[in-house]
């Protein structure tokens, strides 16, 4: 009888060929699943499915929850979204967990050093969400946003891989020197809930020395928590010091819900050719058998694949080159052949299972004790100097009870001036402070008006929030 139940989507170009070979491999342990085959991408989108995900796989994972993909491609001329991005969102998958590991026999630079590491990456928020405006003809503007919420969930799920891996080292990645409030959060959160975990040491570091001590010393790290756009970019960083994408499986976790699927994309132009290497296929297999609960099984094809890499003798073209390679198929025969074997260096982890956080509660996950409306952001767009915007914002702005402290362009105070060597494009963040009654919507009616009378435009505006006593909103560089 089937214990498992699991939706199996084949993807594009190399996709079907990785896939089949995971499937077998799967199969073969002897674990029971019943695969429900499903589509997604590009055969979806020439059946005029703009989302590139039918209602059909939506339905078999919402039942499921739990899915192996293959790499779906997004056509260029048809299609407007990434359906692997639709998947992802639909399913809120929060957490991208990359482990990264040297396999002996996979030379690259860093061979010998036992790398050894899992990136664990927030997957829905920050500049990743895609909220972006054209505030001027000439000005673009990308919403950077993290929640509280989205904080506690990512570090939690990187504590609790942690703990699942017996990993006894957690470094939390973020750019909070510079971005304080949305960087800043997750350090925040991440040194909060690290006293949950008094086993585990955990560190806070700067992201971009993480990019640095990832290649100088990448054997130092064993999991590292980050936010979005910082973990793409360090994860990929990370799959090139053990071998490339060929060799990079991940997991997309989200609340009681996980698709696997390899980093690599469909390689449209080794499709059908049975030359693709299936390992990071095969490594995302072992990603989901552990996530049922199948240990035993995920130890047997980690080692029997690390074996095979091992011994060299039936890799892949990208590996083997000229040397004698295997096709996808015949390296997944191998596999097969192998189980039960295990490498001399570099063998499986003794892992337990995941401990899935699970996440109750409606949208709001902090409530301030207390909160004031101080000021306001009104960003403006105008073809003129700091004086002249300043000179008369000054003057307007006490017509709706509001007085103007500074202007900044792009980040930097311009008026009143500070060095006059900004080099100023035309979009002004004008910030205006209140008296005691606080900003109305009568004042900013009034405001608004007079800048539009003024001959400018406006196109934004941002409450300036005091809660709990401190400031929710960043100074201007020069600002004092
Ligand atoms: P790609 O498919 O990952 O291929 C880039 C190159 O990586 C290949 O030309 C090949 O390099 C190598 N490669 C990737 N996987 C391999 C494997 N299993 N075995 C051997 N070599 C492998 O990236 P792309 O060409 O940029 O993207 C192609 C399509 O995939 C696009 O439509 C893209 O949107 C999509 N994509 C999907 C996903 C996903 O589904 N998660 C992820 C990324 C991209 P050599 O040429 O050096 O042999």
């Amino acid at each position: 009888m089937p214990t498992h139940i699991a939706t199996l989507i084949p993807g594009d170009g190399i996709g079907p060929e990785v896939v089949e070979a995971t499937r077998r491999i799967i199969d073969a342990t002897g674990v029971q699943i019943t695969w429900e085959e499903a589509s997604a991408g590009e055969s979806v989108f020439k059946r005029g499915i703009p989302s590139g995900v039918p209602e059909e796989t939506i339905a078999s994972i919402a039942k499921t929850r739990t899915v192996l993909k293959g790499p779906l491609g997004t056509p260029v001329g048809f299609g407007e979204k990434s359906a692997n991005v639709t998947l992802r969102k639909l399913f809120e998958t929060y957490g991208n967990i990359r482990p990264v590991r040297e396999f002996s026999g996979v030379p690259t630079p860093f061979s010998g050093r036992g790398v050894d590491l899992v990136v664990v990456r927030e997957n829905v928020e920050d500049l990743y969400a895609g909220i972006e405006h054209m505030q001027t003809p000439g000005v673009a503007q990308c919403l950077k946003l993290i929640s509280h919420k989205g904080c506690e969930k990512i570090v939690r799920l990187g504590f609790e891989v942690a703990r699942a891996e017996g990993r006894k080292l957690v470094h939390c990645a973020t750019k909070a020197n510079i971005m304080k409030m949305t960087e800043g959060l997750m350090k925040n959160v991440f040194e909060e809930m690290a006293k949950e975990y008094p086993e585990i040491e955990s560190h806070h570091i700067i992201i971009d020395n993480c990019a640095h001590q990832l290649v100088k010393k990448p054997e130092q790290f064993d999991v590292i928590i980050t936010t979005n756009m910082n973990g793409d970019i360090i994860s990929d960083l990370s799959s090139g010091l053990i071998g490339g994408l060929g060799f990079a499986p991940s997991a997309n976790i989200g609340q009681g819900i996980a698709i696997f699927e390899a980093v690599h994309g469909s390689a449209p132009k080794y499709a059908g050719m049975d030359v693709a290497n299936p390992t990071a296929m095969i490594l995302s297999g072992v990603l989901l058998l552990r996530h049922l609960g199948e240990l035993d099984a995920a130890r047997k094809v980690e080692n029997a694949v690390l074996a095979t890499l091992e011994d060299g003798k039936s890799v892949t073209k990208d590996v083997a080159g000229q040397n004698a390679p295997v096709g996808t198929q015949a390296y997944a025969d191998a596999v097969i052949a192998n189980f039960g074997r295990q490498p001399s260096k570099f063998g499986a982890r003794d892992y337990t299972a995941l401990k899935m956080p699970l996440f109750t509660g409606g949208p709001v996950s902090v409530v301030a004790k207390q909160r004031a409306t101080v000021g306001c952001d009104v960003f403006v767009e105008a073809d003129t100097t700091p004086v002249a915007l300043g000179d008369f914002l000054s003057t307007v702005a006490p017509k709706a009870g509001l007085k103007l402290k500074m202007i900044s362009n792009r980040g930097t105070q311009v008026y009143p001036s500070r060095s006059g060597e900004t080099d100023c494009v035309d979009q002004w963040r004008c910030r205006f402070m209140a008296g005691d009654a606080g900003v109305s919507v009568a004042a900013l009616q009034t405001l608004l008006a007079e800048i539009e009378q003024g001959g400018f435009r406006w196109m934004h505006i941002e409450k300036l929030e005091q809660i709990d006593g401190a400031p929710g909103y960043t100074k201007a560089q020069g600002e004092d």
